[in-house]
């Protein structure tokens, strides 16, 4: 039995408590499956995430949490998306709307909370303004419990970025297929990127050429150093005498009703990313979500 082992579901019990009683912290990864190229694997988001957060907890401490393939797509600025990098093809996507993904986050939260951890981090591989919502959510919820949360892209922990550049964060471009590179090789075919690429090419980026598993590896070890500092701000932070109000099924839905359902119209997710977006055209497979109007949940 490997003592290292940092995933929540690999764990028995007692490696959980040892390393529980080292480091209560736990970090949660989320992605989803989604058009990355012809090169590289559909859940580059989760796996990218998932991937930085096993290397923190391994150098850092804490416990990684099952990874959750399902996030937002499919509606408001993400079907203007797909439909321009995507087009018409079988997608492969694993889309829920915003309404579904953060009454889900709210669960793993009290989750967090119930076990008695001091510190979460929610680390979203997947972009679009679902980061910013993200964000919005985690203040929201906060004063529900102890457990210091902090929400974010992994590219906000990409610094210097790709070799340096300033590069940070793109969609299945040079940056996110180093980083996929460097964390999971048998999940990249680099040889599958075309050498004069057409577009839209499954959602591939354009700088996908120029990736290199060794610039992975290095914007990896920034990320999790980064993350490392933001975990043990969190545990400093923690404060036990703060009254927890997310403990039953019946405190998760009073908060959902109470903080969050009166501001989801608001989420960036739920509108186009640009007020001049054009509609995709009513014979697009994108058109089906595009417009949401009613949030009855
Ligand atoms: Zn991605």
């Amino acid at each position: 039995m490997d003592s290292s082992e940092v995933r929540w579901e690999r764990m028995l019990p007692h490696q959980l408590e040892t390393a529980f009683a080292a480091c209560p912290a736990v970090y949660f990864p989320y992605g989803l499956c989604e058009p990355h190229g012809p090169h590289a694997a559909l859940g580059l988001d989760a796996l990218k995430a998932h991937g930085i957060l096993l290397r923190l907890a391994r150098e850092h401490g804490g416990i990684v949490a099952p990874p959750d393939y399902w996030h937002i797509h499919e509606l408001a600025g993400y079907a203007v998306w797909a439909h321009e990098n995507v087009g018409d093809v079988r997608p492969w996507l694993s889309a829920l709307p915003p309404w579904q993904h953060f009454k889900n986050v709210l669960y793993h939260i009290r989750t967090a909370e119930m076990l008695e951890f001091h510190a979460a981090i929610l680390l979203t591989g997947h972009y679009g303004p679902n980061w910013e919502d993200l964000q919005h959510f985690v203040e929201l919820v906060q004063p529900y419990v102890r457990v210091r949360l902090y929400g974010l892209p992994d590219f906000e922990a990409n610094h210097p970025g790709f070799k340096g550049d300033g590069s940070t964060a793109d969609h299945a471009g040079k940056v996110e297929t180093s980083l996929l590179w460097a964390l999971e090789p048998d999940c990249i075919e680099i040889e599958r990127i075309p050498a004069n690429p057409e577009f839209p090419l499954f959602a591939m980026g354009r700088s996908a050429g120029e990736s290199d598993q060794a610039a992975g590896e290095q914007m990896v070890a920034d990320e999790v150093a980064w993350l490392a500092r933001k975990k043990d701000e969190l545990l400093a932070a923690f404060d036990p005498d703060v009254t927890s109000r997310l403990r039953s099924f019946d405190e998760v839905e009073q908060c959902w009703a109470e903080a969050i359902k009166p501001v989801l119209p608001e989420f960036q997710s739920m509108r186009p990313f640009s007020p001049d977006s054009e509609p995709p055209p009513p014979e697009s497979r994108w058109h089906l979500n595009w417009q949401v109007g009613d949030w009855r949940n």
